[in-house]
């Protein structure tokens, strides 16, 4: 018995991302293009990192961020990126027609700010009339619950909002407060919505003195990495497993081949070594 072409693809198995050939390849196509775009956003292309990277706790992602050394991590997914990015567009057209019905200058959106001459970055927004520096984070669930956990959110949010503060108190504006506006990424509701904020005090400016300090050790490293002097392995690392999935530099399998990349929390000796 023969099988027609038609009997052949109707017993073939359902493509996973489209209802037919031509639209699970277009699928593919799609997302090709979809990140094809991400990787190439400036955001990562920059060598002079912004508040969002200094606050990171291990210094080999920074200082392979500030070598431009090139990503080795095809993990993760630049989806929550992108959203983020097209989250933040929306709240900042949000809040400037706030102030339009208002008739009210009371929030100011996407501004540059400079909190040190080498490290400035675009702040999501001023509320000038709780004179409070928020930032916006669309966040998954496992972030979201860390943002909600007793400890608050990690030293990287919470550093990129004090940097924020700074550089808006250097504009001359008063500062009182900053606050994380975290909202859920993967929610059907704005339920889920959290503000976590945090006062001024002289304890922010003695957080921030210990950032820039140590920025320069890491900077240090990042000019041996230019200089080959040193390798990316050679910087000390904090591995984290929420930090390292989301590194550029994580590749696991470089606990094995020794390959480029950094492995991350995966020991090179196997597991229970
Ligand atoms: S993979 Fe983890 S330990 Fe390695 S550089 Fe990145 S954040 Fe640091």
């Amino acid at each position: 018995m023969t099988t027609t072409p038609a009997e052949f693809m109707g017993a073939a198995p359902a493509p996973m991302n489209g209802s037919s050939p031509w639209a699970s390849r277009y699928a593919a196509e799609l997302r090709q293009i979809v990140t094809g775009h991400a990787v190439r956003a400036p955001r990562n292309v920059q060598k002079h990192l912004g508040p969002s990277e200094l606050g990171s706790v291990c210094d080999r992602q920074v200082a392979g961020k500030m070598a431009g050394l090139p990503t080795t991590n095809h993990v993760a997914d630049p989806w929550p990126s992108i959203v983020g990015t097209a989250v933040h567009a929306w709240l900042a057209e949000a809040f400037e027609a706030e102030n339009t019905r208002r008739g009210l200058l009371r929030f100011v959106t996407e501004t540059r700010v400079v909190p040190h001459p080498n490290h400035s970055g675009t702040a999501d927004l001023y509320d000038a009339g709780e004179q409070a520096v928020v930032d916006h984070k669309v966040l998954g669930e496992t972030s979201m619950t860390k943002v909600r956990a007793s400890g608050g959110p990690p030293r990287k949010y919470v550093v990129q909002l004090l940097l924020y503060g700074l550089g808006y108190r250097r504009l001359g504006l008063p500062v009182q407060r900053v606050a994380l506006a975290a909202y859920p990424r993967t929610a059907a509701t704005l339920d889920g919505l959290y503000v976590w904020e945090r006062h001024y005090s002289t304890a922010d400016d003695e957080l921030l003195t210990e950032v820039f300090t140590q920025t320069e050790y890491r900077k240090q490293w990042a000019d041996a990495l230019l200089a080959n002097a040193a390798a990316l392995n050679d910087v000390p690392n904090s591995p984290d497993d929420s930090e390292c999935y989301f590194c550029p530099f994580y590749r696991p399998q470089s606990a094995r081949d020794q390959g480029p990349g950094c492995p991350g929390t995966v020991n090179p000796k196997g597991p229970g070594q």
